[in-house]
């Protein structure tokens, strides 16, 4: 089956989909998006993921191009035209295209881009072993809680651990702290057992599978503290996990040099991976597959 894209109210074969060369997106990285799982057909989280698309919108001041029930619709027909079961949906907002120039372009028309494909379950080696993070300097700008498409650290950032094999980089403060990492959330497991997480300032962007997974480790009964943590403190810690969309929960047991623990996931981040993972086939459960749309 060949991948369809959606452009601005068309749906348009993918290897045929094209913006313009003026698009803001393309000249100043001007828009934001967002990445939304879909599991047994359905979205998961839709509602906060689509917030944080409004409020990210409302901060750069770009306009909202439909409603959400238009928005939703789209949504829900990009991944059905591509079959995607289990994957994900990209949804891409520019301020439009206009003449080059710093300032907004008096009429501006807002673009939107979306484009869904299927993934892989992860292997299973994840589950025990987890994966290793590297440390790189925070060089970002002041506003992380935008998800902006200006992802130009977070691409060098990734880059740096793929080179060295490692899964994650971590974003490192210059007081020492871990910010984030370059596409996730990142957790420790004190060794009083507490999961502490830093909290959601304009330094990070409000995870929505952090959201989730706090709301999981409240059912469960365990202590959370939303402050900084220094990468000495993960380094040291009982456990140490990254969240998001597309990781889920995902276990880091070693950063830098520095083996977390064991060598191995541990207890908690285990439990917090299965109960995600059961969140996420839910969102699938609740619908029939050919209507994911009541899910939005
Ligand atoms: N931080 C950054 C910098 C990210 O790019 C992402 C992934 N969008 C996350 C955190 C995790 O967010 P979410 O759980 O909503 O995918």
């Amino acid at each position: 089956m060949s991948r369809v894209a959606y452009v601005n109210g068309r749906y348009v074969p993918h290897r045929q989909a094209r913006v313009h060369i003026e698009d803001r997106g393309y000249q100043f990285a001007d828009g934001v998006y967002e990445v939304i799982a879909v599991s047994g057909g359905a979205l998961v989280d839709p509602g906060p993921h689509l917030d944080r698309l409004e409020r990210s919108l409302r901060e750069l001041r770009i306009a909202m191009p439909m409603t959400r029930a238009a928005l939703s619709c789209v949504i829900g027909e990009t991944i059905r035209r591509n079959d995607v079961v289990d994957g994900i949906i990209y949804i891409q907002m520019t301020r439009g295209a206009a003449p080059r120039d710093h300032a907004f372009p008096a009429r501006a028309e807002t673009q939107v881009v979306m484009t869904s494909r299927r993934s892989k379950p992860h292997p299973r080696a994840y589950d025990e072993d987890g994966v290793k993070a590297i440390t790189v300097p925070d060089i970002r700008w002041a506003r992380c809680d935008i998800k902006s498409i200006s992802l130009l650290p977070n691409v060098l950032a990734k880059q740096s651990a793929r080179e060295v094999g490692a899964y994650e980089a971590m974003f490192v403060a210059a007081d020492g702290t871990v910010t984030e990492g370059s596409s996730t959330n990142a957790w420790i497991v004190t060794a009083a057992g507490e999961l502490v997480t830093r909290a959601p300032t304009s330094e990070i962007l409000s995870g929505i599978t952090r959201s989730a997974v706090m709301d999981i480790a409240a059912e469960e009964g365990l202590r959370l503290v939303e402050r900084p943590f220094s990468v000495t403190e993960a380094k040291a810690a009982r456990e140490v996990f990254i969240t998001s969309t597309t990781a889920f929960v995902m276990p880091v047991t070693q950063i830098d040099e520095a083996v977390i623990a064991n060598g191995k996931s541990g207890s908690i981040s285990r439990k917090l991976r299965a109960r995600y993972a059961a969140h996420m086939a839910a969102a699938g459960a609740s619908v029939d597959g050919a209507s994911q749309r009541r899910t939005l």
